[in-house]
């Protein structure tokens, strides 16, 4: 079985004997980039290089990049918990090319990794291309030797990738890994291609266009390589696992969680939803609280502190009463650590940060789901109007999505524009709750701590050689 910290070792390894840089993790908040709320791939630190703002000496890179997919543009939330692949924060791994190599080198280096150093079985491998590209498939089809029966051309939706509205953008090609007839879903572009059997494990995107205001594409005269693997989905399927939850990354988050409740992780799988939504927001909290950001009623804390809140809510329905999230911390900085010492050293002010939080929030969590219990016996229908959603926001603390999370358990949705409409009405008078609920005194420490913080600093590969004698 190949642990999580082989495979971050092989893929730097790899692509470095290949000629690339091998470059650190940048945080998950972004520098100077206040149009993303948080780092989402791995090309984010990158995205200068590619406009051709920034040079760096080296053409080709490689990272293992923290990402964040909850809020903004690409937000998986609601997704964690009951799919096998996805996470709020995950680590991408990545290789780049910035006007240097392009697509017969980026699609040949991904298939030699894949079939010749993690030897998997070409045949359980599924590749698809952009409809338009004919070239990519020419590369797949002719020069590697994939087989048709499982090749398919996709539309611009899930293949065409931009920047944003102008600049960089061309097709992708996309790898997914066949977990086997037992699992439900069709190959990619067959109707049933939402199942979780055929696993998207690595996106390749050859940028090789520039977009005008008007729309027009113009070929780059350099063009690049921005590629992403989802190192959880790919330690599933090298460690033999369909769900990402049970490989080595998260199932030690799991039996900690499982064992502050007094839980059998496999025992139910209701209260198996609970465990790994509390794996998947232990990591998310604790990164994110490492990188400097502090819960607050909007933007990134506000993001952070929604995360916080369903994983405390999570907890109580797995029966835990006292402050417990604080407590995975731990076991959290034992197998991550070594990735990622910023982490260890900021563990007492993740530890804080979380207890103080989940001490405010334990003064209304019960109320709340008392007075959402009341408002679903008196409701009709499955859709829990908007004002309730609102008071329960307004005076208990719950965020929609969390509301929203209790509702889809019960089979209920939530009337999201009605809740808009109420915020929209009775904002002064939300802001006077806010502070009434200790808002004030958590505010200072979070100021404080973040004013106390160094701006964190990657240490991470150092640790690669060490690490490579260990194992
Ligand atoms: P999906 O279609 O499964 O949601 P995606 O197409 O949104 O994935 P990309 O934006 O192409 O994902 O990101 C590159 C890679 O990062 C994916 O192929 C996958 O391996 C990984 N990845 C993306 N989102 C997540 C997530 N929420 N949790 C874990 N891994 C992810
Ligand atoms: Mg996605
Ligand atoms: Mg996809
Ligand atoms: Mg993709």
């Amino acid at each position: 079985m190949m642990r999580a910290a082989e495979i971050r070792r092989s893929f730097l390894e790899f692509f470095a004997s290949q000629g690339h840089e091998i470059v650190p993790s940048s945080p998950l908040v972004p520098r100077n980039d206040p149009t993303l709320l948080f780092t989402n791939a791995g090309m984010v630190q990158f995205k200068d290089v590619f406009l051709g703002l920034d040079k760096r000496d080296n053409p080709r890179a490689v990272s293992v990049q923290r990402c964040m997919r909850a809020g903004g543009k690409h937000n998986d939330l609601e997704n964690v918990g009951y799919t096998a692949r996805h996470h709020t924060f995950f680590e991408m791994l990545g290789n780049f090319s910035f006007g240097d190599y392009f697509k017969r080198d980026a699609i040949r280096f991904a298939w030699t990794l894949l079939t010749d150093v993690f030897k998997l079985p070409p045949e359980r491998l599924w590749v698809t291309v952009f409809e338009e590209d004919a070239e990519a498939a020419d590369i797949w089809l002719k020069e590697i030797g994939v087989d048709p029966a499982r090749f398919s051309r996709i539309g611009a939706k899930d293949n065409f990738w931009s920047m944003g509205d102008t600049g960089p953008c061309g097709p992708c090609s996309e790898i997914f890994y066949d977990h086997g007839p037992h699992i439900p879903g069709g190959p990619p572009g067959s109707p049933d291609e939402d199942g979780d059997r055929y696993v998207e494990i690595w996106n390749l995107v050859f940028m090789q266009y520039d977009r005008d205001a008007s729309g027009k594409l113009t070929p780059l005269p350099k063009p690049s390589v921005d590629t992403g693997m989802g190192l959880e989905r790919l330690a599933a399927v090298l460690q033999g696992v369909h769900n990402n939850y049970d490989t080595d990354l998260f199932q030690p988050l799991i039996q900690a969680a499982a064992q502050l409740a007094g839980r059998r992780y496999g025992d139910d799988p209701k209260m198996d939803v609970s465990l790994r939504v509390l794996a998947d927001h232990i990591r998310a909290c604790s990164f994110l609280i490492t990188d400097g950001v502090m819960p607050s009623n909007e933007g990134r804390g506000y993001v952070l502190r929604r995360i916080i809140r369903r994983a405390i809510r999570h907890g109580h329905k797995l029966g835990l009463r006292d402050t417990f999230f604080y407590r995975l911390v731990a076991p959290l900085c034992e197998h991550m650590g070594e990735a990622y010492p910023e982490l260890v050293a900021a563990r007492q002010d993740v530890e804080r940060v979380l207890t103080l939080e989940e001490e405010r929030f334990n003064e209304t969590l019960e109320l709340g789901l008392k007075h959402l219990d009341d408002v679903i016996a008196q409701m009709g229908g499955t859709i829990i109007p908007g004002d309730a959603v609102f008071k329960l926001y307004d005076t208990y603390g719950f965020p929609v999505d969390l509301t929203a999370d209790i509702a889809r358990e019960r089979g209920l949705a939530v009337d999201e524009a009605g809740f808009e409409a109420a915020m929209a009405e009775q904002k002064s008078r939300s802001r006077a709750a806010w502070a009434g609920s200790g808002e004030v005194k958590s505010e200072k420490v979070y100021h404080d701590l973040r004013a106390r913080m160094q701006p964190v600093e990657f240490l991470g590969y150092e640790r690669l050689d060490a690490e490579a004698a260990v194992v």
